[in-house]
C-alpha cells in the first residue's frame, strides 16, 4: 500500500517530482506520510522541542511588502515601539522560566539610531542573564558589517524570510524597487551564513498565484543554500493589503494548512537536522495547528512573550492567535501543547541547530 510514497522516503536523493508529491499528498495517503516522518524522526531527532520567546518590539516598517498588515503605507495600523526597559524585562521573564533563548523581533529599519540601540540591547540581555539566554534576531535586510556588530554583541541566530524562492512571484508579492530587492534579500541570507549566525528563512505556503512545483522548488532552495533553520507558515491574507484584491486565487484555508503540514514533512525528510518551528499562523486556521507540526518535523515553538497590550497591533496577517494572554499564560497553555503532541519541553537548553554544525564543523558546543 502506498508503494510510491513509501519508496520517496527510503530515497537518498529527493528530486523535485518526489517533493512535489508529497506536498500535494491527500486523504490516506497523506496521513501515512506524516505518520511515517513523525516515526521516524523522533528516532533520529529525540522528542525535544525548544522555546523561543517571542518579543515583537516594534511594529514601525520601512517597507511595503503586498501582503503586509503592517507595511508602512497601512494607515490604519496603530504603531507602537516598546521601551527597552520593557523588552529587558520580557528577555528576564524568559531567563527566569527556563525558555533558553528569545526572539527579537521587529519591522525593518536600517537608520543608525535603531542600529546602535540594538547593538545596546544585546549586550544588556546578555548581561542580565549572565550570557546564558540565547538570543535569535529577526530585523530585515542590513549590511554586513550591521550583521557583524549585532553578531558580536550577542545574537547567534538570525530568521530572513525569503518568503518564496521563486523570483517572479517574489515580484508578484512584493513591489519591485530597490528597497525589496530579491536578490539583495539571498545576498543577506549569504552575508549572515558568513558573519556566523546560524541561518533560518521560510516561505509562506498558499499564496495566491503559487503552486506545487514551486514549493518544491522552496524546499530545494533551503537545501541548496546549506540553510539551518526554517520557520514557515500558511498565507493568511489581510484585508488592509493589496495583495487581498487576489484573495479569490487561494486555496481554501483548510488546504493551506494541510499543505503547510506536508511541507514541514517533505523538508524534515530532505533535511534530517535542521530546526523548524511550528508557526503561529497554524494556530490561527486550525487550534491545534501547531501540535500537528511538532508531531510530523517541527521542533520549535515560540511563546509570545511581548507586552500583552501591544500584542494586536503586530498584525502581519489577520485573526492572529494569542494577542490577549499575558507570558505566563502562554508559556503554561505551550506547555500543556508540546505534551499533548507526545513531546517535551528542552528548558534551559539554547536547541541549537545541529546542521549548524555539521555545516560549519565547529565544536563550541551548545549551552
Ligand atoms: S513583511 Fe516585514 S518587512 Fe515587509 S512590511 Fe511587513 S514587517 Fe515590514
Amino acid at each position: 500500500m502506498f508503494g510510491k510514497t513509501t519508496h520517496i522516503i527510503q530515497k537518498n536523493t529527493l528530486t523535485k517530482d518526489d517533493l512535489t508529491y508529497l506536498i500535494s499528498l491527500k486523504g490516506d495517503e497523506r496521513d501515512y506520510f506524516l505518520k511515517k516522518i513523525g516515526e521516524n524522526y523522533v528516532q533520529t531527532l529525540g522528542k525535544k522541542v525548544f522555546f523561543r520567546g517571542l518579543v515583537e518590539f516594534s511594529n514601525y516598517c520601512t517597507k511595503d511588502c503586498l501582503y503586509c498588515g503592517i507595511r508602512k503605507s497601512n494607515q490604519s495600523s496603530d504603531r507602537y515601539d516598546i521601551d527597552d526597559d520593557e523588552i529587558l524585562k520580557a528577555a528576564k521573564f524568559a531567563y527566569t522560566n527556563n525558555y533558553g533563548s528569545i526572539v527579537l523581533q521587529s519591522g525593518e529599519r536600517n537608520d543608525p539610531i535603531f542600529i546602535k540601540r540594538i547593538t545596546n540591547l544585546l549586550k544588556k540581555i546578555k548581561d542580565i542573564t549572565d550570557g546564558k539566554l540565547g538570543i535569535t534576531i529577526s530585523l530585515g535586510e542590513q549590511t554586513e558589517e550591521t550583521y557583524q556588530a549585532w553578531f558580536e554583541a550577542g545574537a547567534h541566530r538570525y530568521l530572513l524570510r525569503i518568503e518564496t524562492s521563486n523570483e517572479e512571484l517574489y515580484y508578484k508579492i512584493h513591489p519591485k524597487d530597490t528597497n525589496h530587492n530579491f536578490q539583495n534579500r539571498i545576498n543577506c541570507l549569504k552575508s549572515l551564513q558568513k558573519v556566523g549566525y546560524q541561518t533560518g528563512t521560510g516561505v509562506m505556503i498558499g499564496l495566491p498565484f503559487q503552486t506545487y512545483e514551486e514549493l518544491a522548488d522552496d524546499l530545494l532552495f533551503f537545501q541548496d543554500i546549506d540553510i539551518d533553520m526554517i520557520g514557515m507558515g500558511p498565507f493568511i491574507e489581510h484585508t488592509e493589503t493589496p495583495l487581498y484584491q487576489h484573495k479569490d486565487k487561494l486555496w481554501s484555508l483548510q488546504r493551506r494548512f494541510d499543505v503547510t503540514i506536508n511541507m514541514i514533512a517533505s523538508l524534515r525528510l530532505l533535511m534530517p537536522d535542521i530546526n523548524i518551528a511550528a508557526a503561529t499562523a497554524l494556530q490561527a486556521i486550525d487550534p491545534m495547528g501547531r501540535e500537528k507540526a511538532l508531531k510530523y518535523g517541527a521542533n520549535v515553538i515560540m511563546p509570545n512573550i511581548t507586552p500583552t497590550i501591544h500584542r494586536k497591533d503586530y498584525t502581519l496577517y489577520e485573526n492572529k492567535p494569542c494577542t490577549d494572554e499575558g507570558a505566563e499564560d502562554c508559556s503554561n497553555c505551550l506547555n500543556i501543547r508540546v505534551e499533548m503532541a507526545d513531546r517535551e519541553v528542552g528548558y534551559s537548553e539554547w536547541g541549537d541547530s545541529k546542521h549548524f554544525f555539521s555545516r560549519t564543523s565547529e565544536n563550541n558546543k551548545a549551552f
